[in-house]
């Protein structure tokens, strides 16, 4: 029986052991086995004890009873250990696969957490105010980065200014056809071809003007009722505005031949069987202020030459309520001049 139990103390060390090495455990177990039987044998050769019968042929059949006794044991043993193994083998399947899952679950969770990669993103809305104001118009559009980013954008300050003899605008301004529509930012008017102004040896021609109330320039500090700008492009592309300040005063002729032709509906485009002299809209005087600048809505485009007439004009009370029934506020805020050079006529 002492082989029994060290046969059982084995397989329990083997039971314990790796599932890794089931061949060398099942090995191990099948010489722990085959050792038995020399054992059972040399058990039947020892004397009989003295209790027992002295009969040679009892003790054989003792002896060849406990041999058998001792192969079921080793059968039931190695069923056991069968069992145990299985019973690892599937314990450790499980953790892996449990590893598993939670890796994959830590994948899942990361992909959730993480931010979403950077798209473009191209919304078009902007205005003047909230969340689709100003402040956001670079974050509204990737392409109206320079709105954020850009060191050179308008409307500024003008103070400071560089005076020196700056040489006159010639305006070559003539009565033109024109269309008006509400774009949703402004009232703006396109004019038909042909009128041009020449500044440093270099010719513009007026595509379209467009209004902003309050006006989006200030001069030292103060602020204008409105502004109209005139946008003006050169052959290579370059974009030239010269910016008209308006004050409260007498009626200006142009602005009403604008608004009487003014379309019921945002977007449409009026077509008016009249024609308009934008030279109405010159001050006499034609002192300015110069600097390089930039669109002053969105993309914000940067390369703008900027020429700001010194002398405001005048707009009746009246119209200018009629303009602010539609558009009470769309100005920009004022930008940093960010250490730019300002010329003003002497
Ligand atoms: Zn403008």
């Amino acid at each position: 029986m002492r082989n029994l139990i060290a046969l059982f103390a084995c397989s329990l060390a083997i039971s314990t052991a790796s599932a890794n090495d089931p061949p060398p455990a099942a090995a191990h177990a099948a010489a722990s086995h085959g050792a038995s039987k020399p054992a059972a044998a040399e058990a039947a050769k020892e004397p009989a004890p003295a209790s027992a019968k002295p009969s040679a042929k009892a003790a054989a059949a003792q002896a060849l009873s406990e041999a058998d006794a001792e192969a079921e044991l080793s059968a039931k043993i190695a069923a056991r250990l069968a069992l145990m193994r299985a019973n690892q083998a599937a314990r450790l399947a499980a953790a892996a696969k449990a590893r598993k899952v939670a890796v994959t679950r830590r994948e899942a969770v990361a992909a959730i957490t993480q931010p979403a990669p950077v798209r473009p993103f191209h919304s078009d809305h902007w205005s003047y105010e909230g969340e689709t104001g100003p402040a956001n118009w670079g974050k509204i559009n990737s392409a109206w980065s320079k709105c954020d980013t850009g060191t050179r954008q308008s409307p500024i300050d003008l103070r400071d200014g560089m005076k020196v003899d700056l040489e006159q605008i010639t305006f070559d301004y003539k009565p033109s056809g024109f269309s008006v529509v509400d774009n949703g930012h402004t009232v703006q008017v396109t004019v038909g071809g042909g009128n041009f102004l020449t500044v440093q040896n270099r010719s513009y021609e007026l595509m379209q003007f467009h209004f902003h109330r309050p006006s989006e320039e200030r001069v030292n500090g103060k602020g204008f009722e409105m502004v109209v700008h005139m946008v003006h492009k050169d052959p290579e592309g370059k974009l030239a505005v010269l910016a008209v300040l308006l004050e409260r005063g007498k009626g200006n002729n142009m602005i009403q031949t604008v608004w009487n032709n003014l379309p019921l509906e945002k977007l449409d485009v009026v077509n008016p069987n009249v024609v308009l002299d934008v030279a109405e809209m010159l001050p006499q005087r034609r002192d300015y202020f110069t600097f390089m600048g930039s669109l002053t809505t969105p993309p914000c485009n940067e390369g703008v030459l900027w020429l700001v007439m010194k002398q405001p004009m005048q707009a009746s009370p009246a119209q200018m309520a009629l303009f602010s029934r539609m558009y009470p506020l769309n100005a920009r805020p004022i930008q940093s001049s960010a250490g730019r050079m300002i010329k003003e006529s002497n």
